[in-house]
């Protein structure tokens, strides 16, 4: 078994097993219910993971999962200011929170 993939957002967690299951990759997922009851746990060991039931799938599942990270880098990225409002506006979003404007 081999972990392939963790993070603090288990809505990503999910996301990374959904692509595995779309691909046929058997995985499942740990720590699913960590963040729910972290107590004295350091966060970092309580982040959920999603892991490979055989790690042959190993170079498969991460160049699937490479695009969910390219997306979270995409999305923690550099934000933008509306060319109408000149509200900062963060880099996930396509219009603008303020007036609706589109991303230039
Ligand atoms: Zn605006």
């Amino acid at each position: 078994m081999r972990r392939v993939f963790s993070h603090h957002d288990r809505f990503m967690v999910y996301q990374a097993k959904d692509v595995l299951d779309a691909a046929g990759i058997p995985c499942f997922i740990k720590n699913e219910y960590a963040i729910g009851g972290m107590g004295e746990l350091a966060p970092f060991d309580t982040q959920p993971e999603v892991w490979l039931s055989d790690s042959q799938w190993l170079p498969r599942a991460q160049a699937l999962l490479k695009q969910i990270h390219v997306s979270e880098e995409y999305n923690s990225g550099v934000s933008w200011v509306c060319s109408k409002c000149e509200e900062q506006n963060e880099a996930n979003f396509d219009i603008c929170w303020q007036c609706g404007n589109e991303k230039k």
